[in-house]
């Protein structure tokens, strides 16, 4: 099922990109594996998935340096918050961390990827609804929080967003676009089984994949 799933998606993305003369020229699939066990994320792994996006630092922790021997060249990508009491061991297992939202977090991070000389590529989530009980900084706010990661030395590389349940998603994904256009970056992490396709037709180099690939929960 997951081999199956998982070539219906590649044609889809490959279709959505070939629509839109905004599409990226890669995009990197994401499975999004929280709550996945052992053998979801074996079938995943044997049927070619190399990108794995975890919401919980203790979860991932559990579940993926036993794999990571075998299969060396998996990268583990952190899409849930971060408190920054977990940032040591955030830095120290991540590939890439899609949830900076704030100064403070930025601040630990920058001096824990110095401490441990490893520098996880990281993007700045953006509350792009301006929900209020939602992670992400708010699009006024993304300028300064840029500028400060900059100072700070933090390697950002791109936005992420997660659009409000029962919106439309593609003016979330265009906003996104737009301020990653104007900071110069060049990641865009952004659509997950429901959205992904309008994602990549407005340029995300990164969706996130749950339920699409692994089923219902
Ligand atoms: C679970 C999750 C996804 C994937 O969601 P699906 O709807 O299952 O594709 C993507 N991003 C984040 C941050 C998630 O928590």
């Amino acid at each position: 099922m997951i081999p199956d799933r998982l070539s219906i998606l590649q044609h889809r993305l490959q279709v959505a990109a070939c629509a839109s003369p905004l599409a990226s020229a890669s995009v990197t699939l994401i499975a999004a594996s929280k709550g996945q066990g052992e053998a979801a994320l074996e079938a995943a792994l044997n049927a070619g998935v190399r990108d794995f996006g975890e919401n919980r630092v203790q979860e991932a922790l559990a579940k993926w340096p036993g794999l990571q021997r075998r299969y060396p060249d998996v990268r583990v990508h952190l899409i849930g918050p971060l408190q920054t009491n977990k940032v040591r061991e955030a830095v120290g297992f991540f590939d890439a961390i899609h949830t900076v939202d704030r100064e403070r977090l930025a601040d630990a991070l920058a001096r824990e990827m110095q401490r441990q000389e490893r520098a996880p590529a990281c993007f700045v989530q953006v509350n792009t609804g301006e929900e209020p009980q939602k992670a992400g900084m708010m699009p006024a706010q993304v300028d300064a929080l840029i500028r400060h990661c900059r100072a700070a030395g933090l390697p950002v590389t791109g936005l992420m967003c997660i659009p409000p349940m029962g919106q439309l998603p593609a003016p979330h994904f265009a906003l996104l676009r737009s301020l990653a256009l104007l900071h110069g970056l060049p990641h865009l992490s952004m659509g997950m089984s429901e959205d992904f396709e309008t994602a990549v037709r407005l340029g995300a180099t990164h969706v996130r994949i749950g339920r699409a690939l692994f089923g219902e929960r």
